[in-house]
């Protein structure tokens, strides 16, 4: 398996059960279910699924529930709907049935937000308006680049900011069940800024989950210093943020955004067609292999399936290809001193600790890092360094192991919890003995806090042969 970890989103293309079982075999750690797409009734239905494959499968694999985000879209069309350049088109703010005409957009300040001259783009910019004028209940435009339209389409408005809530209704009630039922993390859509991410946590109450920020606007793309700090994860949604800024904006932005999330150690997701010809066929092409590998070589967190897993006719190929693509581009970086510094103050054990043992196994080519942690902290220290050395996380917490899913080259093992330092370390290399990490006469470090059972103090390095 590679380092880089796999998210598969999950969709009507998962729905037998040997599928989703041979996505997890293929690699897949995280499930993604994307609430804008997906009913209650499916998104509970695929949650139970993954949760079961998974434990029969013996992987901790983690739940994403996207949250859908204020996006803009358009209602309910006719079948068969089709725009014309150079028509005049009406985004009508009442309910409607659209066609060729006219949609509807339910989104009562439309007219007031949007000027004369902005542009529309539909379905990730398929469709291209330009607004002429308005009326009470209606922006009008004039269709620049006509086509097939369909209901739900989304509709982007760059350049433009919109006076939509950050968190909408349906969010709110997407995350109360997702909390309800124990996900792993929440993706949060069209974030602008570090306040759209505390007050997701905020609707959160006593156990938060961890929120992946999607960044998708020009205003996070602005504002991304302040939103790496505040979020737990960050993706790189380049879908939308292609229509939001412009496609050429989008290698640069992604850049950017993976070199500012490796200085400040935090967990960094590509997304969005990395292997889109694979919706269909079943090699990918030669570009899209180079994006993925382009990412590994970067040392992202994590790469990410959309349609291809969800709705694609080779779900499994795909993910399996995903997972190929990263194994030799991984085998192809070259060995290095681990220990690059990573941030943290003068005080903070657990970095320092973090970076003593990337060196130690670079300098005494041990066979592993063992981590033992309580709250997961200790393993997201160690995989900032990318130390070619595994790192194994072992935790009595099945929930940290699944949270560690979407964490650059670290493998979970659960364990019982223990009570003395003594029985941490004979856990600890029992497990990852049992797991085939080390042989018997190799040597591993082991990490751990003095005060055991409780995050965040790990002060402890241990070099033993196994
Ligand atoms: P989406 O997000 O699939 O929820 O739109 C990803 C993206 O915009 O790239
Ligand atoms: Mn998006």
């Amino acid at each position: 398996m590679p380092r880089t970890k796999i998210i598969a989103t999950i969709g009507p293309a998962c729905d037998e059960p040997e599928t989703l079982r041979a996505l997890i075999d293929a690699g897949v750690s995280v499930a993604r279910l994307n609430a804008s797409h997906t009913s209650r009734r499916d998104l509970e239905r695929r949650f139970s699924a993954v949760r079961a494959t998974a434990q029969a499968a013996h992987k901790h694999v983690a739940v994403m529930l996207d949250l859908g985000g204020p996006k803009l879209r358009v209602g309910e069309v006719v079948p068969g709907t089709v725009l014309v350049a150079g028509d005049r088109f009406e985004l009508v703010t009442s309910e409607c049935v659209g066609d060729s005409r006219h949609a509807c957009v339910t989104y009562p300040h439309l007219q007031a937000d949007v000027p004369d001259g902005a542009r529309l783009l539909i379905d990730d910019g398929r469709i291209e308006l330009t607004v002429t004028g308005r009326r009470d209940d209606a922006l009008v435009t004039e269709v620049g680049i006509g086509g097939p339209l369909g209901s739900h389409k989304g509709v982007n408005v760059p350049g433009v900011r919109l006076g939509l809530d950050a968190i909408t209704e349906k969010d709110r009630e997407d995350l109360a069940w997702g909390i309800g039922v124990g996900v792993d993390f929440v993706a949060q859509s069209f974030v602008r800024s570090a306040t759209d991410v505390l007050r997701l946590r905020a609707l959160m109450g006593e156990r938060p989950v961890p929120i992946v920020a999607k960044i998708e606007k020009h205003e996070a793309v602005a504002a991304i210093d302040e939103i790496i700090a505040v979020a737990d994860a960050v993706m790189v949604a380049r879908g939308d943020l292609g229509v939001e800024t412009a496609t050429e904006q989008v290698p640069v932005v992604q850049r950017q955004i993976v070199g500012a999330c490796r200085a400040a150690g935090r967990p960094v997701i590509i997304a969005t067609q990395m292997l889109e010809s694979m919706t269909v066929s079943t090699r990918p092409t030669r570009a899209e292999a180079s994006d993925v590998a382009n990412a590994i070589f970067d040392e992202v967190d994590a790469v990410m399936l959309s349609g291809e897993t969800a709705v694609g006719e080779h779900p499994v190929e795909a993910a399996a290809t995903m997972a190929r693509i990263a194994t030799v581009a991984e085998a192809s970086l070259a060995d290095r001193a681990a220990a690059a510094p990573t941030p943290g103050g003068r005080d903070d054990v657990t970095r320092a600790v973090s970076t003593a043992v990337s060196e130690l196994a670079w300098d005494l080519e041990l066979a592993a890092i063992v981590t033992a942690t309580q709250s997961g902290a200790t393993a997201f220290a160690v995989a900032a360094h990318r130390p070619r050395t595994p790192i194994v996380a072992v935790t009595p917490e099945a929930a940290v192991a699944r949270r560690l899913a979407i964490v650059w080259g670290v493998t979970a093992l659960v364990v019982e919890q223990h009570g003395t330092i003594d029985e941490m370390l004979a856990y600890s290399v029992a497990a990852i003995k049992a797991a085939g990490f080390a042989l018997p006469g190799q040597m591993v470090a082991l990490t751990g806090g003095v005060a055991v059972g409780v995050p965040g103090t790990t002060n402890l390095v241990q070099v033993t042969r196994v």
